[in-house]
């Protein structure tokens, strides 16, 4: 017997997943999930693949944290982000497909003893690297530390575990973040107080203390007494080892500066002296360079759109299309968007889009490899009018997603588009050759 999302009987030794994936061993326990070695059969390539029981998914406040995870690392490309390739589901567990991280962790690495200056400030740039482009897209850590910290095969860092960051509408009217979260000798001082504070204040704290263990070797905030550490923080008590520079030692103290409003910015750390050292302008530039020119379009808040529309859907995707686990909150504002199942050819939907846009003298614009893609249409003012994207489903299915540019044009988008494109279809994904029957809305 074999459930078609689990595993297969064992023929031979190894265990395969989803027909896909061959189970090598397991690298390690979090929280909520075991994460195990694997290998791609169709590309060969090694992954880390993380099973979390669905139980922990569907109960015990788990759920907004998993996908919450899973919905930021899918839309973050970085060097020192860990990619995330493919979400899988079984009947009892979700299954993440992670770039692997060969190198394990780099706490594993400070455990073997301090490292050397400038190999401290080598994984110190990777990491103001990608927590600058993190926060460039609204994204806050909020649990940086060592142990989140993972290498690659060529030791070049991997932040990983998002499982506690922070979208942008987490944030109250005043602008700051009000969950309490962290590990207590990273966590910031104005986490402590009862105050709200500032996602990426908090991040450089923690980058702070990660740079002072790297140098270290130890903790800079560190007491048996949970109080008693906290005190310590609060005051940001704290004394550098005698072998720390003197650039060094003023970088960690306009870092560790328990004042928030004076603490240093990512964009100053990108100009201290002790960070640039042997950079050329070129190379700091580079470190500075956070808006991938491929992300760009997520800054409207609507990653659901920018997706690659030529990729097949996943598990995910239909979690998040069930209005239990629906992340469209978590975008942006809510939006005139509509979803629905065809199984026409996309370039027939496609086609009728930019049919409809052209007969009401709007400007249609197509995206995307032929077959699969994006249409957008817009008025003659350049305002955006409408947008559609449609996707692979399954074998013969596809997933046609609309949404509407505003007020203004929704009669565009009720009245004309959504009619054009569902009008003649007959065939839906439940009812084989029901003619006529309505779409099947996910
Ligand atoms: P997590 O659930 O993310 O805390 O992961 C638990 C442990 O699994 C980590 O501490 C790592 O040792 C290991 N691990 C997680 N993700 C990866 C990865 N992508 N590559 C290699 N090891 C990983």
């Amino acid at each position: 017997m074999q459930d078609s999302g689990g595993w297969e009987a064992p023929r031979r030794a190894a265990k395969v997943l989803f027909g896909r994936y061959e189970l090598v061993g397991l690298l390690g326990f979090g929280a909520s999930a075991r994460v195990y070695l694997a290998r791609d059969l169709r590309s060969g390539q090694s992954v880390a693949l993380k099973a979390i029981p669905k139980g922990r998914v569907a109960k015990g406040g788990r759920a907004p944290n998993v996908v919450r995870e899973i919905s930021i690392m899918r839309h973050l490309r970085h060097p020192h982000v860990l990619r995330l390739l493919a979400v899988l589901a079984s009947r009892s567990k979700i299954y993440i497909v992670l770039e692997l991280a060969r190198g394990g962790e780099l706490l594993a690495r400070v455990a073997r003893g301090r490292l050397p200056e400038d190999l401290s400030r080598r994984y110190f740039r990777q990491l103001i690297s990608a927590i600058g482009y993190c926060h460039s897209r609204g994204v806050f850590h909020r649990d940086l530390k060592p142990e989140n910290l993972l290498l690659d095969d060529a030791g070049d860092l991997k932040v990983s575990d998002f499982g506690l960051s922070a979208l942008p509408d987490q944030i109250r009217g005043d602008g700051l973040l009000h969950t309490v979260c962290g590990t207590p000798a990273y966590v910031a001082p104005e986490i402590l107080s009862k105050k709200g504070y500032d996602g990426a204040k908090i991040d450089v704290w923690s980058c702070g203390v990660i740079l002072y263990v790297l140098n270290a070797g130890y903790l800079p905030f560190n007491d048996p007494n949970l109080m008693a550490m906290y005190r310590k923080i609060y005051r940001g008590e704290y004394r550098c080892p005698e072998w720390t520079s003197p650039e060094l030692r003023q970088l960690i103290g306009r870092i560790l500066d328990p004042n928030p409003e004076t603490r240093i910015t990512v964009d100053s750390i990108l100009h201290d002296p002790w960070f640039k050292k042997g950079l050329s302008e070129e190379e700091r530039a580079a470190a500075a360079k956070f808006h991938a020119a491929e992300t760009a379009e997520a800054e409207d808040g609507k990653f659901w759109m920018s997706e690659e529309p030529d990729r097949a859907l996943d598990a995910f995707d239909l979690i998040s299309f069930s209005s239990g686990l629906d992340l469209s909150g978590l975008f942006g504002p809510a939006s005139d968007r509509q979803r629905f199942v065809s199984a026409e050819p996309a370039e027939v939907i496609l086609g009728r889009a930019e049919d409809i846009g052209a007969k009401e003298g709007l400007v249609v614009r197509r995206k995307g490899e032929k077959g699969l893609g994006a249409v957008e249409v817009e008025g003659q003012i350049g305002n955006l009018v409408a947008r559609m994207v449609v996707r692979r489903l399954a074998e013969g299915l596809v997933v046609v997603e609309v949404e509407g540019g505003g007020d203004a044009e929704r009669g565009f988008l009720q009245g004309k588009l959504l009619p054009a494109l569902k009008g003649p279809v007959k065939a839906t994904a439940n009812s084989g050759s029901a003619a006529g029957r309505p779409y099947p809305v996910l």
